[in-house]
């Protein structure tokens, strides 16, 4: 294949970075990727619930986007909703296209339905192992086609490059020292930050790198006080923080508390069955009464072929973890699942940093609003992912409009010190406890003094330094504090118990950028 062009560097091998990878390769562009561990290891690789696209006879992308603009709370930028539900049918179609086995009746793609859409438009690929099968397919068909793909090789520092884009300084797992890439087109398709949470559904390379590194850059982030909670996921002790479908509760299975009691019933007309948030909200408020960190998901109302025969994965796991769901309560916690927020980018995956573009859960477009609609975001890495690659092609300065409110955040002036990895648990720790489901003004001032206090024994005491994980995760925490303290409402999964409510003024996006002065002292 002729290279008629950049040769962009795609860091992350989830939906985004091998769709993008794949897709610059058919336009003729020679990419190289690289990621962290190995390449199927990601959050895409353990979704379950389906990948949203309006393909049904009674469908239409206008009913899709309406149904995406209303779970966002009035945030939702209009025009990233309308590409995303329009272009969604197409990237499907190129899904097919490399093979993706997704679930059929007489040659016909099934689709299923899930809260808060107003139509059938979830795909399922192996029922509720779509996003292995999604994965696997992109991972195969990036080989065949003779990719360069590095595994365990992570990006650890974004430097100026000019005009044709950073430089990239890698690191790799075996080898010593760093190799710094010459100048190209970065993509950072690094995911969320779910596993930076002590309760969560993310598999440990979510770790949310990606943003850090790109803030260091000068490149603008945003709606980092939007973080997602899921509110049920198996809780014991050293296991997995395996998610338990919301579908179990469309059944019949109900939440109780250690004293037996339905806890939402009288908190909200849909009792089991109201928003995500609601439902996490409530779990929380029994937890903090409570001698456990967990409430109980009782499905022993219902029969036993059903519930194996509906919720396969789910019981197998439960039952060799030694919980027979048909006879006993299922203790759960509601966990950190999703970043709304990340790099802020423009419809074509261009950050504010010249050559340096993001797409999937690292990007923030405005898609999700303050409130993701359920499956729309392994399609949101291949829409953009797409326009992301076309736009690789010749790389123009772009960017990002900035949202209408822009803090600059000071730059830590640290020290350098040795990074000991148990500060990670305290970091993960104070995120849950008060940079979580419900947050005010104390918990935020308390969290963020504490990950400035981190950055400041672990930052890189000059430019050229290079920050590791310690240094990394406390500045990618105290962003999510510094713009959960400033957004002084109640809006989508954020909530504040010192502001309950949605204020008109906060009906805007807020973005956070690298300062000039030290924020030491002060
Ligand atoms: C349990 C679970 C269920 C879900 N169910 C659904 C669902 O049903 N439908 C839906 O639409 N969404 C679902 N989601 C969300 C969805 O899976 C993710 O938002 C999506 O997969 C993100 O894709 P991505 O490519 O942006 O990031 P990821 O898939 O997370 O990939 C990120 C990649 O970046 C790599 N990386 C990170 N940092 C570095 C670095 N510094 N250097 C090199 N590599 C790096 C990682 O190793 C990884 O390969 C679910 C998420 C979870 C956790």
């Amino acid at each position: 294949m002729p290279d008629r062009g950049p040769r962009p560097l795609v860091v992350g091998s989830g939906i985004a970075g091998l769709y993008v990878a794949l897709r610059c390769r058919e336009l003729g562009l020679r990419p190289t990727i690289v990621t962290k561990a190995r390449l199927e290891e990601s959050n895409t690789r353990y979704a379950q619930g389906g990948i949203a696209a309006a393909i049904g006879p009674d469908d239409s992308p206008a009913r899709h986007f309406a149904d995406t603009v209303r779970a966002g709370a009035g945030l939702v930028d209009r025009e990233a909703a309308r590409v995303l539900t329009r272009e969604a049918p197409a990237r499907i179609a190129d899904l097919v296209r490399y093979g993706v086995p997704f679930d059929t009746v007489e040659g016909q793609i099934t689709l299923g339905r899930e809260a808060a859409h107003s139509r059938s438009r979830l795909l399922h690929a192996g029922g509720d192992a779509t996003g292995h099968s999604i994965e696997e397919t992109l991972k195969q068909r990036l080989l065949d086609e003779g990719v360069e793909a590095r595994e365990r090789t992570a990006l650890r520092a974004l430097r100026p490059g000019g005009r044709d884009g950073p430089v990239a300084v890698l690191s790799v797992a075996t080898g010593t020292g760093v190799e710094v890439e010459p100048a190209r087109p970065v993509v950072l398709a690094t995911g969320g930050i779910g596993s930076l949470y002590l309760q969560s559904s993310n598999p440990s390379v979510a770790t949310g790198e990606g943003i850090a590194i790109a803030f260091r850059t000068g490149a603008l982030v945003s709606d980092m006080e939007f973080v997602q909670f899921h509110p049920t996921a198996f809780y014991r002790e050293g296991a997995p923080r395996f998610l338990i479908t919301e579908a179990m509760r469309g059944e019949g299975a109900v939440l109780r508390n250690e004293d037996g009691v339905r806890f939402l019933v009288g908190q909200h007309p849909d009792a089991e069955l109201a928003p995500r948030d609601v439902v996490a909200r409530a779990i929380w408020r029994e937890v903090q009464q409570s001698a456990h960190p967990w409430v109980y998901l009782d499905a022993t109302g219902l029969p036993r072929d059903r519930l194996f025969a509906r919720f396969p994965s789910v019981s197998n796991f439960l039952l060799a973890h030694g919980v027979d769901p048909s006879r006993e309560m299922i203790p759960v916690t509601p966990v950190a699942h999703y970043m709304i927020g990340g790099v802020s980018t423009d419809l074509e995956g261009r950050s504010s940093v010249r050559g340096l573009f993001a797409v999937g859960e690292a990007a923030a477009t405005g898609v999700h609003g303050a409130n993701r609609l359920g499956s729309n975001s392994l399609v949101e890495g291949l829409v953009f992912g797409e326009r992301a690659a076309r736009r690789l092609r010749s790389p123009a300065a772009g960017g990002p409009v900035p949202p209408a409110r822009v803090l600059e955040v000071p730059p830590s002036e640290g020290l350098g010190g040795r990074e000991e990895r148990s500060e990670v648990s305290g970091i993960r720790s104070s995120l849950w406890e008060e940079v979580g489901i419900v947050r005010s003004a104390a918990t935020l001032r308390s969290a963020l003094a504490r990950f400035e206090e981190v950055a400041h024994r672990t930052e890189p005491a000059g430019s050229d330094g290079l920050p590791g994980p310690v240094a990394n995760a406390a500045l990618t925490a105290s962003l999510v504090a510094r713009a959960a303290l400033e957004r002084t409402e109640s809006r989508g999964v954020h909530y504040r118990s010192d502001y309950p409510r949605a204020r008109p003024v906060w009906r805007r996006h807020l973005g956070l950028r690298l300062g000039r002065t030290s924020g030491r002292g002060r």
